[in-house]
């Protein structure tokens, strides 16, 4: 496979741990990062190379962590296309207004692409179940990766989570636990039986993976952008490992030398009115959020009280110059509804949410009209729709 990761380093203390065996969080308590060879990297391919390879996101196999072919476990995931808007962009007088579809992913949305390198470079180190709380579309990702890699799964889900999401998570033979709470009674609830089971926790930015296949988002946009990245990129935000991972690879990317302009895009972290912990912390100028105390959203993805990498949201918002927005669910349903008949596309709520949130941000002045913006759709609408 040729992967060029040397070993992993906490992203708070800078601690340095083997990649050669399993991880979690850092003995402080933040997530892991994978390190690579950068300078290696960067002289044996230039990002020409990677035209004339498979169309996923393994093309990116030494910016990777697994090492042997045998281990990747994939469903096709990654690649997925990057539209114009047809007509909501220029109602608001974006001309350059993108769509990155990542409900084309397998099991249609982009968490597959987490739980595909998660799931591959857990059974490189010999993993044979994995577990996780879910608020819905990580649960169906890890439950058909791990059924792919010939994996047990343990799936923990709010009870109120649209019932399709669980009901696939069953079809892809997991164990499903309906939890009453939210993502983080599950998360504490999974953690008791996990101990004493020796499941691997593959919770958002508990391990050191997923990231590491959301990371891929931002490489393909450079790729599809021929390597000049647009200058706003909106990301609807829950665990954060979308924004985080497309930080991470900015980062990469500038050191690999491999994108001409070294202006960041600008990342900005849009979430519910309901369940808006990182829009309140950057608002407040703080580094870490406070949990939210009633957290309500449909938009299932988005409602995620407190996230182990909220201080690397804040962190990936601010160095890019971004922001942090949250929009009430009325406005998510309009936005839904708009996308849908002006663009064709029948997103997950979440993504709609990223669309009321540019509204916004355009009325205010923080995006300005001549801007090359992109709304990353996280998922299809499908699942939630019953
Ligand atoms: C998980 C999810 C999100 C939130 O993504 P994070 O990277 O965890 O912040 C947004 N939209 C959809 C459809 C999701 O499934």
């Amino acid at each position: 496979m040729n992967s060029y990761m040397t070993d992993l380093q906490c992203s708070r203390c800078g601690l340095r741990y083997s990649a050669e065996a399993i991880q979690n969080l850092c003995s402080c308590g933040a997530p892991l990062f994978a390190r690579y060879d950068l300078a290696e990297v960067s002289g044996i391919l230039s990002c020409e190379d990677f035209s004339h390879r498979a169309h996923d996101l393994w093309r990116f196999r030494e910016l990777l962590p697994v090492r042997l072919p045998e281990n990747m476990t994939t469903l096709g995931e990654g690649f997925t296309p990057l539209l114009s808007s047809r007509s909501l962009g220029r109602s608001i007088g974006v001309e350059s207004l993108y769509f990155k579809d990542e409900s084309l992913n397998p099991t249609g949305s982009f968490k597959s692409r987490g739980l595909s390198v998660a799931v591959s470079k857990a059974k490189e180190l010999g993993v044979r179940e994995v577990s996780l709380p879910t608020a819905g579309n990580a649960g169906g990702a890890a439950a058909a990766y791990a059924a792919r890699a010939g994996m047990k799964c343990h799936v923990f889900m709010p009870d109120d989570t649209p019932p399709l999401f669980a009901k696939e998570c069953e079809f892809y033979g997991a164990d499903v636990r309906m939890v009453k709470g939210f993502i983080t009674t599950a998360g504490n609830l999974m953690m008791t039986e996990l101990k004493e089971k020796g499941w691997f926790n593959v919770s958002t930015l508990k391990e050191p993976y997923r990231v590491e296949g959301k990371k891929t988002i931002l490489y393909e946009l450079a790729q599809q952008f021929s390597w000049q990245l647009p200058d706003v990129i909106l990301f609807p935000t829950g665990g954060g490992t979308g924004i985080v991972g497309a930080w991470k690879a900015y980062l990469e990317l500038k050191e690999l030398g491999w994108i001409s302009r070294s202006v960041m895009p600008r990342l900005i972290a849009v979430q519910a009115s309901g369940c808006a912990p990182i829009v309140e912390a950057y608002e407040k100028g703080l580094d870490a959020a406070a949990e939210c105390e009633n957290p309500y959203t449909f938009a299932s993805g988005l409602r995620v009280p407190k996230a182990v990498g909220d201080f690397l949201i804040l962190r990936a918002v601010r160095e890019s110059g971004g922001t942090a927005i949250a929009v009430p669910d009325d406005l998510i349903r309009l936005a839904w509804l708009e996308m849908s008949r002006e663009e064709g596309l029948f997103v997950a709520p979440e993504a709609a949410a990223a669309w009321a949130a540019l509204k916004q941000l355009v009325h205010a002045g923080h995006v300005e009209r001549g801007e090359k913006v992109v709304i990353l759709i996280t998922g299809s609408g499908i699942k939630y729709a019953i």
